[in-house]
């Protein structure tokens, strides 16, 4: 069969309402021990869920459960999760098993959380006795996605307390899909998802027609200024005209190999994968042929802990060579550079 077929899809499209899993009830009552393990365990230091009289001072009765616990209290519980995991019917997950069953025949056999949008009737306290029930609330059309081709499975779970009062709901999203060859996935629930990601490469410069000779230079590691050839100004970074006298022609000079930390930077967020923390970024001045005006550069400093660089340090150029096809200009301090 393809799992495009139509009979498949009505298959599927019985499901959309249905009873995944029975209501249940939790096998315990909510406690302040599980609150507390679960706080300590977060790190969440708020008071009014460990402290009764800090809780009392809010106008609460008493201490409360985090709202995030809500789908703690029905776990099924490791033993039940491994059961199901083997294919095992779980009581009261009949309708889970028989929807893993069929989109396990449509060939999507791995799973991964994509979504989980909770929403808060009231906050449960010790004592609740907090029961789920499962219903399905949507099956995609068949969709591409970076895992594979799969089908997003929308449920709606509701959390009642003793009384059948909603205490809150869970929208909970998967996205079932079929692993793309060489993959590890495997149909467990819920199994991580295992993708072997290619190293990052450095974002690509946005290469234009007044920037592209740098750029070139810089794959041959030469390290280039612009100078306008009407008025000999250089400039730096690249552009069409010159800043002091408006023409248009340019060439370019050797920038030299020596400059000096005129500020710099160290930055640690937001994280870049093709980049190493602290990340030091620095405008290098670049003096100008014999003591004329130069220009000043932003670039990375290498081989130095941030707080070893000085503003009016010297350094020297090195290159990197990021990956086949962007070598870049960095500094180094300039072990000749005495001050
Ligand atoms: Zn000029």
């Amino acid at each position: 069969m393809t799992t495009t077929d139509a009979a498949y899809d009505d298959r599927l499209a019985e499901f959309v309402g249905r009873e995944l899993v029975r209501r249940t009830v939790a096998k315990d009552a909510v406690s302040t021990a599980a609150i507390r393990t679960w706080a300590e365990a977060m790190e969440d230091t708020n008071p009014v869920l460990v402290d009764d009289a800090a809780a009392r001072a809010t106008g609460r009765d008493g201490v409360v459960a985090p709202a995030t616990m809500l789908q703690a209290w029905t776990m099924r519980g490791y033993a039940a999760t491994q059961a199901l995991a083997r294919g095992e019917a779980t009581p009261g997950a009949e309708g889970f098993a028989e929807l893993v069953a069929l989109l396990d025949e449509g060939g999507y056999t791995s799973v991964v959380a994509t979504d989980s949008d909770f929403e808060f009737a009231r906050e449960v306290v010790p004592g609740d006795l907090i029961s789920v029930e499962e219903v399905v609330e949507a099956i995609s059309p068949e969709k591409r996605t970076g895992l594979g081709v799969g089908r997003f499975v929308t449920t709606l779970r509701t959390y009642r307390d003793a009384a059948d009062e909603v205490v809150g709901t869970q929208r909970w999203r998967t996205l079932r899909f079929r692993p793309k060859p060489g993959s590890t996935a495997d149909g467990a629930e819920p199994a991580p998802v295992e993708t072997p990601e290619p190293p990052a490469l450095r974002p690509r410069p946005a290469i234009n027609l007044d920037n592209a000779f740098w750029f070139e230079a810089a794959t041959e590691k030469r390290l280039v200024v612009q100078r306008c050839t009407t008025c000999s100004t250089l400039r730096h970074p690249p552009g069409p005209a010159c800043p002091a006298c408006g023409s248009f022609d340019w060439d370019t000079v050797p920038a030299g190999e020596k400059g000096t930390v005129h500020s710099y930077v160290v930055a640690h967020h937001p994280r870049h994968p093709a980049f190493d923390y602290p990340l030091l970024i620095a405008l290098v001045d670049l003096p100008g042929p014999g003591g004329s005006p130069g220009t000043r550069l932003t670039t990375n400093l290498v081989d130095v802990r941030p707080e070893d660089v000085e503003i009016g340090m010297p350094v020297v150029l090195d290159w990197l060579e990021a990956d086949d096809e962007l070598t870049l200009p960095v500094f180094r301090p300039d072990p000749e550079g005495q001050r």
